[in-house]
């Protein structure tokens, strides 16, 4: 019998846990840590103690590495914070443990986004002959398999890619953010960056505005933004010309992040405030609505996906491959909304294909560097079936 370890309780956590259970033929005995106890505990109650469950610090790769020997893991799923990402794959290294994540490296104190630390340990992998898989979540996730799909199935030439990002879910709350504040308000203040031609054009924050008509939600306001999946795609995606991605915000949101931005609330640099230092993105973090609480109160659907327009057999060729999820469902499911859900279940799915040796190899690979059929059939029945759309 396998034993999963996963590292992270929060929203995502949560919808990892009460997936594996779901599968726990394969995954057999499942284990939770995280930095605290306390929502390890909530998630081992919803789920009538089918987990067991331990605190660690992930940042520290030795916690990490004793953990992982008194668990005898066979797998860990990272779904703590970027920040934790190197420490839990040089501990995956140092014993042999096949490794996944949802989201690339981050450093604390720089908003960058790149896999470049993390490609710099395939060589390790390789030696320790383990699998790492990287960004294993919605996007970064199902859409590099969705490009993968498009380039096996329906394109002899993939020319570009939109990334399209909808988030119609209405929570009541003025301001509030559907997964951690500090990532998501990182990278949504960072500068828009696109690729095109060969080469890297950057935008400022928000400074691209599309409206986009998303099938079963409606037209929506996108705004371009840089997403990690880009750099892995311009690598492997045949003839890419161009690629993008949009993500949705309305007003409210766009509002609120701007007199956050001006007033210096975004800032990751300490400030000096009645002779303590305080972070002002994580005092941020702390007056915001928890994300794991907005499942109960958040209606509306999601709807990511892929536009891609090419060459199939000579002719031009242009699809949507896309998802659409409703916050509630994922809610009665699995006490998430639908931002947690789309992002835990495929990295479960990526787990499951993993351990059951459907997915293999030696060294760190990102998601379309992997066969995407046997990814896109358990979509469709672990909650997240999806659509093509010829245009
Ligand atoms: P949350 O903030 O809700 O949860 C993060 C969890 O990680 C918390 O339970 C926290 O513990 C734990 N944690 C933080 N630091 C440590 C540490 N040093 N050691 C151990 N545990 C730690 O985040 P989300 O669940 O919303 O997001 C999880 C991940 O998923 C993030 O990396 C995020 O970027 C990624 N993501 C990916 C998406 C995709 O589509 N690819 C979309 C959305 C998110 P504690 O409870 O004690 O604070």
């Amino acid at each position: 019998m396998a034993t999963t370890l996963i590292i992270g309780a929060g929203g995502v956590g949560r919808v990892v846990a009460h997936k594996c259970v779901m599968n726990k033929d394969v995954f057999g005995r499942i284990v939770l840590a995280s930095r605290s106890l306390g929502r390890c505990k909530t998630i081992q109650e919803e789920l009538s103690g089918a987990i067991e469950i331990t605190t660690v610090d992930a940042d520290k790769t030795q916690e990490v590495i004793k953990l992982i020997k008194e668990v005898g893991a066979d797998i860990v799923i990272n779904v703590a914070l970027p920040y934790q990402d190197l420490a839990i794959m040089d501990a995956c290294i140092a014993t042999n443990t096949p490794y996944l994540d949802t989201a690339n490296y981050e450093h604390p104190d720089e908003a960058k986004f790149e896999y470049k630390l993390q490609w710099e340990r395939d060589a390790k992998f390789k030696e320790a002959g383990i699998m790492g898989l990287l960004g294993s979540g919605f996007d970064p996730g199902a859409t590099n398999v969705f490009c993968a799909y498009a380039q096996k199935h329906y394109f002899d030439e993939i020319h570009t890619i939109d990334i399209l990002d909808c988030n119609a879910g209405d929570h009541g709350y003025a301001f509030a953010t559907n997964f951690n504040p500090e990532i998501n308000l990182r990278e949504v203040s960072a500068n828009g960056r696109y690729w095109e031609n060969g080469k890297w054009i950057e935008t400022k924050p928000l400074e691209i505005m599309q409206v986009w008509d998303y099938p079963e939600v409606g037209p929506k306001d996108s705004y371009l933004l840089y997403h990690e999946e880009m750099e892995s795609l311009v690598q492997n995606i045949k003839g890419l010309k161009r690629i993008r991605f949009f993500m949705t915000f309305g007003q409210s949101y766009i509002k609120h992040m701007e007199v956050l931005q001006n007033v210096g609330m975004l800032g990751i640099e300490p400030v000096e405030h009645q002779g303590m230092k305080i972070i002002p993105i994580e005092f941020l973090k702390t007056l915001l609505p928890d994300p794991a609480s907005l499942g109960a109160r958040t209606k509306g659907k999601t709807n990511i996906g892929i536009l891609a327009e090419g060459i199939k057999d000579g002719k031009k060729r242009k699809i949507y491959i896309y998802q659409v999820k409703d916050h509630e469902e994922c809610y009665a499911e699995t006490k998430s909304q639908g931002v947690s859900y789309t992002t835990g279940v495929p990295a479960m799915i990526g787990a499951k294909l993993m351990l059951k040796g459907i997915w293999s190899g030696k060294g760190v690979f990102n998601m379309e560097q992997m066969d995407p059929d046997p990814f896109m059939e358990e979509m469709n029945t672990q909650g997240l079936p999806w659509k093509i759309m010829e245009m």
